[in-house]
């Protein structure tokens, strides 16, 4: 019997892994991506706690060969650092314009195939939802909800630089031997006007971050590498039953935890050996939906339920205010906060 396709919508971190992950195993797959490669995505590109097994099953270990390795974090409230430390484990750092054209390159290599435009959500058999984020309308006038900045500055940092202010928090990483990467997520605030650099630096005065902005402000960048998002909630995503949703479809963790696109890459490892039970005529479309639907539970329920927690205190006074403190005295329990966001 022949072996049944397997569609995926949305050609980004998880819907390319899992694509390359099924091809490497002989499954014939479709990718449909709204946008073309490459392209610039609001990211902080900085990918930790991901397992060479989980790079290992999706066979894309060579699309991170020459990524940045960081081994250092610093993070800083106000204009202050109150931690450095070194990562429990090494994070990759590489330009996400790069790494989801390398992966669809290596895709078509293997065999695979990839249509461009946008597709229907579809619940049919075989088809997975990979399409990030779900994105509510956003009432025009009001300051509701986040807004995600990014832009590449002509500038290099040493490890991961993670900044709070009042208004959300934004992390510098650099992304090869030129650039670093800057990226934000922060309480939108329809006030505040401006275009590429210029709005980040907006927002960082607004949130009290006045020495980076004005570290920022010197800095040359890449002004086709800028890219804004808004009109998002944090959490498990809203989806039916009988759909086999991977990576920020399922569930979007909070961006100060440093996981999503890990979150992506080990959803589509996990969704691999299903996927292939089904294709290859072994298990019915309903059953693989809920094997794998438990499978993600049990892997990331309590990270997410750990960053749900503790977004609020990095974002609010009284919790910066403790954090500080915490650092200061060298009291925060800072390798089990990041063990629990990742296991
Ligand atoms: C501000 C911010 C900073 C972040 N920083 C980090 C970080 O430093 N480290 C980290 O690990 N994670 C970070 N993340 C999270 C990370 O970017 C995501 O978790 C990761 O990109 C999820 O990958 P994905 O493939 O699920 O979704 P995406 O990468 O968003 O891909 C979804 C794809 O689906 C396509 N698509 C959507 N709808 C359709 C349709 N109907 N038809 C066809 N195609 C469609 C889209 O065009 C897109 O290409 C951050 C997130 C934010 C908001």
């Amino acid at each position: 019997m022949m072996a049944q396709q397997i569609h995926i919508i949305g050609g980004g971190l998880a819907g390319l892994s899992l694509a390359n992950g099924l091809a490497a195993r002989g499954i014939a797959v479709q990718v449909y991506e709204k946008r073309r490669y490459p392209q610039h995505r609001v990211c902080g590109e900085f990918i930790c706690g991901v397992s060479e097994g989980v790079l290992n099953k999706l066979h894309i270990q060579p699309a991170l060969a020459d990524s940045i390795i960081h081994r250092q974090l610093s993070w800083h409230v106000g204009d202050r650092q109150v931690l450095s430390s070194a990562l429990p484990t090494p994070a990759y750092s590489i330009s996400r314009f790069q790494l989801d054209h390398r992966l669809a390159d290596q895709l078509i290599a293997a065999g695979g195939s990839i249509s461009y435009g946008k597709v229907a959500s579809r619940s049919d058999a075989g088809w997975v939802n990979a399409q990030g984020k779900n994105y509510r309308p956003t009432n025009t006038h009001k300051n509701d909800g986040w807004i995600g900045l990014k832009i590449h500055l002509y500038h290099q940092t040493d490890g991961l630089e993670m900044h709070l202010a009042n208004n959300g928090y934004i992390g510098l990483c650099s992304i090869d031997s030129k650039r670093s990467n800057v990226c934000g997520l922060f309480r939108l605030n329809r006030q505040l006007k401006g275009k590429g650099l210029e709005l980040i630096i907006n927002y960082l005065r607004d949130g009290g971050l006045n020495q980076l902005a004005d570290q920022l402000a010197k800095c040359d960048y890449d002004k086709q590498s800028f890219s804004a998002i808004a009109g998002f909630e944090f959490g498990d995503q809203p989806a039916e039953s009988d759909r086999f949703c991977i990576g920020d479809a399922a569930s979007l963790i909070e961006p100060f935890t440093g996981n999503g696109m890990s979150m992506a890459l080990e959803s589509a490892a996990l969704a691999v050996d299903p996927l292939v039970e089904y294709a290859n005529g072994n298990a019915s479309w309903l059953d693989t939906c809920a094997s794998y639907r438990n499978a993600h539970h049990d892997k990331f329920h309590k990270r997410q339920r750990m960053a749900n927690s503790l977004h609020p205190l990095m974002l609010n006074k009284h919790g910066q205010w403790l954090l500080s403190q915490l650092c200061r005295t060298r009291l925060l329990p800072f390798k089990s906060i990041f063990h629990h966001l990742r296991t």
